[in-house]
């Protein structure tokens, strides 16, 4: 796959970490999810059917947690995904709710992995407040829940330092939980999160899966990345491919990135609502957004096996208009307009 990060922005290699869900136990309830998933509903219809027989067949999911911006809409919550695979999920950001998100997910799907025990890898795209506001509440939620293992975040230049903020300002609330009465027979060191951050290039790799930072360009940010995610099968074969943009403007990153890839999910916004928006909004969105005019010209090239769209910025527009901006614009792949607890 060619990637940006193959140039002079100096990709870091993180050591790979292996994952702890060789344990068969984990495996087992992994099974357990895959057939329950299989026979749930999705709540996107237009491709529910495809979807959950795409899935089933890779064994990788793709679960839409929150699909909502800074706008406090109740019905989309902070910006979030997650990528499941083998009994593992991925997060991807972790917008306001995460966590709450998360574990309706896994009680409506029936995917065990995203219970608060098993939040225990996050991939962070840029370091905005809609992105990352959720992140004490999935480093601490899990762990008071009795999470085993803490959370390994991967992120931007700059992860590490938001990271241990959050512990600092959290530790009254840590001592309290170690030493006060609170019975804790569960690890107490999984609050701590270890951090790894990235510029772009492989990140991550497991018997799951292998995690590649995609450097985007988003408004005056130096480091923001999109995400592809390359699963494998039960079997080690290649699985589905995921690649998730974060916020971005047209990146051709991103295009060389799916390249035929199995899921585009990419940020947009209507081109046709912006057009009421005042200048000095539409400088910014411009500059940090993709339209769907552009979403479509992106998805022409990429050729993805299905195009969903998330973090929505609709300003009046509905999903449905989105879907049609987006084919009136030239694009006649598959393509859907997600809400939260989606899954593909
Ligand atoms: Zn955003
Ligand atoms: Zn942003």
């Amino acid at each position: 796959m060619k990637n940006e990060a193959a140039g002079g922005c100096g990709p870091e290699r993180p050591r790979p970490i292996r994952s702890h869900t060789s344990d068969p136990w984990r495996i087992g309830l992994a099974l357990v999810a895959a057939v329950a998933s299989a026979v749930a509903t999705p709540v996107s219809a237009q491709e529910a059917d495809a979807a959950v027989a795409d899935a089933s067949a890779s064994h990788a999911r793709l679960v839409i947690l929150g699909t909502g911006t800074p706008n406090a809409d109740p019905d989309r919550s902070g910006p979030a995904v997650a990528v499941v695979v083998g009994g593992q999920a991925y997060l991807v950001d972790a917008g306001a709710g995460i966590v709450r998100r998360a574990a309706a997910a896994s009680a409506r799907h029936g995917i065990d992995a995203l219970a608060p025990s098993g939040l225990d890898r996050l991939f962070l795209t840029h370091l905005h407040s809609d992105h990352t506001v959720g992140l004490p509440d999935v480093i601490f939620s899990p762990w008071v829940l009795e999470r085993p293992d803490p959370i390994v975040i991967f992120g931007p230049p700059g992860t590490a330092y938001m990271v241990d903020h959050v512990q600092e300002a959290w530790k009254e609330d840590v001592h309290m939980r170690l030493f006060g009465l609170e019975p804790h027979d569960y690890n107490r060191d999984a609050y701590r999160s270890p951090v790894t951050e990235t510029r772009g290039g492989p990140v991550y790799e497991d018997e799951h899966v292998r995690v590649t930072a995609i450097p985007v360009m988003h408004g005056s940010w130096p480091h923001s990345l999109g995400y592809r995610f390359d699963a494998l099968g039960p079997d080690g074969a290649a699985g589905r491919t995921i690649v998730i943009s974060g916020d971005a403007r047209p990146s051709e990153s991103l295009v060389e990135a799916c390249d035929g890839c199995d899921i585009l999910v990419h940020e947009v916004y209507s081109a046709e609502t912006f057009k009421g928006r005042p200048p000095e909004w539409q400088r910014y969105h411009a500059d940090s957004h993709t339209s769907t005019v552009e979403l479509a010209d992106i998805a022409t090239r990429a050729r993805p096996g299905l195009l969903v769209m998330y973090h929505q910025l609709y300003w009046g527009a509905t999903d449905e208009d989105l879907v049609r901006e987006v084919r009136e614009a030239g694009y006649t792949g598959r393509v859907v307009s997600a809400a939260d607890l989606d899954v593909y």
